[in-house]
C-alpha cells in the first residue's frame, strides 16, 4: 500500500484521514521532527500549502495536509482560517464555545447558518502541489451537543445528516464531512493518475 504522511498534530484529523485514505493508503504519523508551521496565509489553500512543503521539507516523502475551519455567515464567515484559534489561542474549548455564543447573541439561532470548510494539499516534491476541497453545510446548535468528533464538532448541526456531529456516529460523519468529500475528490485525482499508485 503506498504511504501518505499527513502533516498534521491534531489527532482528531489524523484519525479521520486514515479511516478516509484506508485502503487506498496508509498514513504515517508525523513524530518530533514536526515541523511548527505558523499559519499566517490569507487563505485555507495557502495556508495547506505551507504546511504541506513544512513537512515535505523535514521528511521527503508525499504529504497530504489540510487546512479547515468553520464559517458562520451572520459573523461574515468568521471564524473561518482563524478557526482553531477563535477568541484566544489559549482558550479551551468550553471557552472557546461560550467566546462564539457571546458573537452570536445579537442573532437569532434561525439565522445561524454555517458550513465547514477543507482544502487539501497534496505535494510530492516533483509535481505541482495539487488542491481539494469539501464543505459541510449546516447550522450552529443552541448548546453544544453530545461528546463525538472533535473541535466545533459539538456545535455543528449537519442539514443533510438532521443530526449534530457531536451526536453522530463516525460512519454518519464521514458521509457528510467536508474532510471526507475533500478527500473524495483527492482519491478521484489520484485514480486518474495511475502512476501514484505504484
Ligand atoms: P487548522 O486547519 O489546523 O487551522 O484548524 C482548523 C480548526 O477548525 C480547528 O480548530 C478544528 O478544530 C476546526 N475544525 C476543522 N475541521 C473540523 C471538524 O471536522 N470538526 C470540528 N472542528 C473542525
Amino acid at each position: 500500500m503506498n504511504s501518505l504522511l499527513i502533516a498534521t498534530q491534531n489527532i482528531g484529523k489524523i484519525k479521520e484521514f486514515e479511516k478516509l485514505l484506508h485502503p487506498v493508503f496508509s498514513c504515517l504519523r508525523p513524530d518530533h521532527r514536526a515541523p511548527a508551521v505558523l499559519e499566517d496565509g490569507k487563505t485555507y489553500q495557502e495556508n495547506a500549502l505551507k504546511k504541506a512543503q513544512g513537512f515535505f521539507d523535514v521528511y521527503q516523502a508525499p504529504v497530504l495536509s489540510d487546512d479547515s475551519g468553520l464559517e458562520i455567515d451572520v459573523l461574515g464567515g468568521a471564524p473561518g482560517i482563524y478557526s482553531a484559534r477563535f477568541g484566544s489561542e489559549e482558550f479551551s474549548w468550553p471557552e472557546r464555545f461560550d467566546y462564539l455564543y457571546r458573537q452570536l447573541s445579537n442573532s437569532p439561532p434561525e439565522s445561524w447558518l454555517a458550513r465547514f470548510r477543507c482544502v487539501l494539499c497534496y505535494y510530492d516534491g516533483h509535481q505541482e502541489p495539487q488542491f481539494f476541497e469539501g464543505i459541510c453545510e449546516g447550522r450552529i446548535e443552541v448548546r453544544p451537543l453530545g461528546q463525538g468528533g472533535f473541535g466545533y464538532d459539538p456545535l455543528f448541526y449537519s442539514l443533510e445528516l438532521q443530526k449534530g456531529l457531536g451526536v453522530a456516529s463516525e460512519e454518519e460523519k464521514a458521509l457528510v464531512s467536508h474532510r471526507s468529500r475533500a478527500v473524495s475528490a483527492f482519491l478521484s485525482w489520484v485514480r486518474s493518475h495511475p502512476h501514484m499508485l505504484t
